[in-house]
């Protein structure tokens, strides 16, 4: 068994589809579990559909909504068998019918609840896999819609609920060896899951990944693979850096820094569960399905190149606390966390100096809040807009000097916060939010100039599309 998870550019319309179609069978014989996105844009479109019936346009709504609704039914009718067709647009069609129920409902609360939200983004995700397992029937394969919801267990901590493993696990283990048993070719939906009382809920933006991984490791597949419209992970974003090549294979650990630190190719969950059962990751390109992508597994071959990859994040708020008198005080620090806990916002990174503390948040939703209750604790300063970037490579752990050679090659650049992460295959620092390009162009120079083909595929070939 593997799991074959697409995104939404590899499901944007019949042509990708097809494409998407043509990968899947190929890999026939190892009994794939298809986990797909929404179709591209169609998460933000029916989310901007929300907002704009709260605004009180539900005209507008409408409008949009069926600008969605006619991009479905085209794909169907490129895609489905002639006789399949009119019951497909009939199962759209009901889909639609309840989003503009929600809307409705949403244009007389006047505002989007989390759980109005849910109920309706989720229909991307379940309309798509729709239209792929149509597409699947029509190419001869035996597409088999499956529903993750009942199975896929979270909490009700709608738009960003935490699935429930204890009791996920054995149900998506149970439901999916049970529709591949039958031959079947199972088409499920990436981001969605529901509540113990069957109330939709969705796990984050960008969480099919997630899913995907939460489906392997639930199931023990023996690999998990995440289509997309980019080579593979690269050394850092090649809209940034042109030069920027795909890094071949990389561990469990770098990758998940990467994520984590804002590399967008995988949501920053994604490897936990695949971790947990140590079930190899690829990450392959739909666009050129015959690359090799890239592996992430538990152990990368040594390499010789010191770091593996850039990663970067804007839109960083960094809160100082300075506090002479407190700093050192027995319990500062536990009741500066709990301020965050109260808050239920992490940390990204954190560095102290005698007087004053720094933290980075990239969740600022409660930052007023938390920044009121720190006052408590000293004098607290916010600074805006600035931006986080992360060298990432296990052989940073044993090289001297590397800090050294990061400040040097970005001397003109100001840089406010440096860590050196816990695990030491990171280092991670802030600079002003308009200085990151320059930043990482400067550090992607100074340590990836000279590749090590074993570990990097030269940018000639490795090439980013989209
Ligand atoms: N469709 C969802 C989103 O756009 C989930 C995903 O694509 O991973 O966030
Ligand atoms: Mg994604």
């Amino acid at each position: 068994m593997i799991v074959m998870k697409f995104g939404g550019t590899s499901v944007e319309d019949a042509v990708a589809i097809r494409r998407l179609v043509s990968i899947v069978r190929r890999q026939s014989h190892r009994q794939p579990v298809v986990v797909v996105s929404a179709m591209g844009k169609t998460t933000n479109g029916l989310l901007e559909c929300g907002r704009m019936a709260a605004a009180g346009d539900i005209q507008s709504a409408q409008n949009r909504l069926d600008e969605i609704a006619a991009h479905h039914f085209k794909t169907v009718d490129q895609l489905a068998r002639p006789e399949e067709i009119e019951s497909l647009r009939e199962a759209l069609g009901k889909r639609f019918i309840a989003i503009r129920a929600t809307l409705e409902e949403i244009d007389k609360n006047g505002q989007v609840t989390p759980r109005l939200s849910d109920a309706i983004s989720a229909n991307g995700e379940l309309l798509s896999s729709l239209v792929v397992a149509a597409a699947f029937r029509a190419d001869g394969m035996n597409g088999v819609w499956v529903d993750v919801r009942p199975m896929m267990r979270t909490n009700d901590d709608f738009t960003r609920a935490a699935v429930q493993f204890d009791i996920a696990n054995p149900k998506l283990k149970e439901g999916f060896t049970a529709a591949l048993a039958g031959g079947g070719a199972p088409v499920t939906q990436g981001f969605i899951g529901s509540t113990s009382d069957g109330v939709t809920t969705t796990i984050g933006r960008g969480g099919s990944d997630y899913s995907a991984s939460i489906i392997g490791a639930a199931i023990d597949a023996e690999e998990i693979q995440i289509w997309t419209d980019v080579d593979g992970i690269m050394t850092t974003d090649p809209r940034i850096a042109p030069d920027a090549a795909k890094v071949k294979t990389i561990s469990f650990a770098e990758a998940s820094e990467l994520a984590y630190f804002g590399a967008k190719v995988l949501h920053p969950s994604t490897l936990l569960p695949a971790m947990a059962k140590d079930i190899p990751a690829r990450v392959c390109n739909s666009r050129r399905p015959e690359a090799d992508g890239t592996a992430i597994v538990r152990h990368a071959p040594p390499s010789r190149a010191l770091g593996k990859a850039i990663a970067f994040k804007r839109g960083i708020t960094v809160i100082n606390v300075a506090s002479a008198r407190m700093l050192m005080a027995h319990g500062f620090l536990s009741r500066l966390f709990a301020v965050f806990d109260k808050h239920e916002t992490s940390i990204d990174m954190l560095a102290t100096s005698e007087v004053s503390v720094s933290m980075t948040l990239d969740d600022t939703r409660h930052l007023d809040a938390i920044v009121a209750d720190l006052q408590s604790l000293g004098e607290v300063s916010v600074e805006r807009d600035q931006a986080l970037i992360c060298l990432v490579g296990e052989n940073l752990k044993f090289t001297p000097g590397v800090a050294a050679r990061i400040f040097s090659s970005i001397e003109q650049i100001n840089v406010s916060m440096i860590s050196h992460g816990a695990s030491a295959i990171n280092v991670s620092f802030i600079v002003d939010g308009a200085a990151v390009e320059n930043a990482v162009r400067a550090l992607h120079r100074e340590f990836f100039s000279e590749l090590d083909e074993e570990t990097f595929e030269a940018p000639a070939l490795a090439q980013a599309v989209g």
